[in-house]
């Protein structure tokens, strides 16, 4: 099976596998190759979401941008992403997981067009030095990375842009770390989800002998999150005053995914809400509720 269901949000899977082989990965050895689930399944499944209650789905893959490659008649993430966008009920799409590689400014501008796909793009760099990014077959240097962030903030200059790093690979010198710590502050990433490198049998990358001592890891882990958090704090802080729509589950979340505490009213579970933000850190913000965007709408209709 691979629909699942948490609260008002589904999770459809609909590709496995990856074909990359980044050197420090175990992910096709345990998964293999990629294979895209049939477009009239992951509709079914979405439409069952929908139809049990559910408002925002994300599409999930270890590479999704790579979406029906493998099918007859060949298709793209963007074809699907237009389908999914036609199911009724549904309010909102997300999806990740994307490779730098495979997400072309044709998906970018894709992904614009559609009202439903929220404005937010998870796109892992990894590590942010070329010779690194060489090392561990990303297939991408650093400025490429960063044209395409470019090209996201282009087309959808509302969208949050989130990445991985991860930190001490075998071999990074402190210069090629310092580089990395550039591109943080280049990319100006809305959050950033960082680990220590550890090493897993299979892969290459575990054989070279390198390894960047523990201390190190922690030290650069540390001026990583330090970075990272003023980036994200930077972004945050111009939002106050402005009016978000956030769906309420667990917690509230921005179409950009913040997550936003709201005072007053308890708000429904599953209902779309239009929020006045009052404060915000690096990771969570504060606000008021308005009116909630579904009376709004039943009031218009
Ligand atoms: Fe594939 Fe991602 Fe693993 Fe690279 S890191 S092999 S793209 S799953």
């Amino acid at each position: 099976p691979s629909a699942r269901r948490r609260g008002v949000k589904g999770f459809v899977n609909i590709i496995d596998g990856c074909n990359r082989f980044c050197t420090f990965c175990i992910v096709p050895f345990v998964h293999g190759r990629e294979r895209s689930v049939p477009t009239e399944q992951v509709i079914a499944e979405v439409a069952a979401l929908a139809a049990d209650g559910v408002r925002e789905i994300t599409l999930l893959g270890q590479n999704v941008d790579s979406y029906g490659h493998d099918l007859t008649p060949r298709l793209d993430l963007a074809a699907l992403l237009s389908r999914v966008h036609d199911v009724p009920g549904i309010d909102r799409i997300r999806f990740t997981t994307s490779h730098p590689r495979d997400m072309t400014p044709q998906l970018v501008r894709a992904v614009a067009a559609l009202p439903k796909l929220c404005d937010h793009i998870h796109l892992p760099v990894r590590p942010g030095n070329d010779e690194v990014l060489r090392r561990i077959h990303r297939a991408y240097t650093g400025d490429e990375y960063l044209r395409i962030v470019d090209e996201i903030r282009c087309w959808m200059p509302a969208a949050s842009i989130t990445t991985d790093f991860i930190i001490g690979f075998p071999g990074e010198t402190d210069a090629q770390f310092d580089n990395r710590l550039r591109l943080v502050e280049q990319g100006a990433f809305d959050a950033c989800n960082t680990a220590i490198y550890s090493p897993r049998d299979v892969t290459k990358v575990a054989a070279y002998v390198d390894v960047v001592d523990e201390q190190t890891g922690k030290d650069r882990l540390s001026a990583l999150n330090q970075i990272a958090e003023r980036v994200a704090a930077a972004w945050n802080r111009p939002l106050i005053g402005t009016t978000q729509e956030i769906l309420a589950d667990e917690v509230g979340r921005t179409r950009t995914n913040k997550v936003v505490t709201v005072e007053g009213a308890p708000l429904s579970i599953g209902q779309l809400t239009s929020v006045r933000i009052t404060d915000a850190g690096s990771w969570v913000m504060r606000g008021e509720a308005l009116v909630p965007v579904d009376d709004a709408a039943a009031l218009t209709a």
